[in-house]
C-alpha cells in the first residue's frame, strides 16, 4: 500500500532500525519506546487490522510470534509482553498490523 508507513519501511523508502527480517516478517525498534526493549514485528504483506485477517493468514501470524520469540531469546529476555492493538479505541495508529514486543521492566496489568 503506497500510503502505508510500515509498507514504506518494508520497501526501504523510510528508514527504520531493523533488527530482524526473513521472507515473511520484518522487525524494527519502536521509534518511541515504552520499555527498555520495545520493537515491532510486522508481516511484509499489508494487512490493515486484525479484523482483516483471513484463514490463509494463520501461518503468517504465527511467524510474527516466532520471530518475536527468536529476537527475545537473542536479547536474553524471557519475560515480556506481546500486544496487537486493533482500531483507534484500542490505540492503533498505524494501520498495518504489528506485534508490539515490550520487555526489560516490570509491566503492570491491566494496561491503560
Ligand atoms: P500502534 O499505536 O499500536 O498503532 O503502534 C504504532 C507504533 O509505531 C507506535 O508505538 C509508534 O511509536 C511506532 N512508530 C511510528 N512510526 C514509526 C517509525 N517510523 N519507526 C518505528 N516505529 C514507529
Ligand atoms: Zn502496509
Amino acid at each position: 500500500m503506497s500510503d502505508c508507513l510500515f509498507c514504506k519501511i518494508i520497501d526501504g523508502g523510510i528508514p527504520a532500525d531493523i533488527i530482524y527480517q526473513n521472507d515473511d516478517v520484518l522487525a524494527f525498534n519502536d521509534i518511541s519506546p515504552q520499555a527498555p526493549v520495545h520493537f515491532l514485528v510486522i508481516p511484509k504483506k499489508h494487512i490493515a487490522t486484525v479484523n482483516d485477517l483471513q484463514p490463509d493468514d494463520a501461518e503468517l501470524v504465527g511467524k510474527l510470534y516466532l520471530a518475536a520469540q527468536k529476537i527475545l531469546a537473542d536479547k536474553n529476555q524471557d519475560s515480556y509482553r506481546l500486544v496487537m492493538n486493533c482500531n483507534e479505541q484500542a490505540g492503533q495508529t498505524v494501520f498495518h498490523i504489528h506485534l508490539h514486543v515490550l520487555a526489560g521492566r516490570d509491566l503492570s496489568w491491566p494496561p491503560g
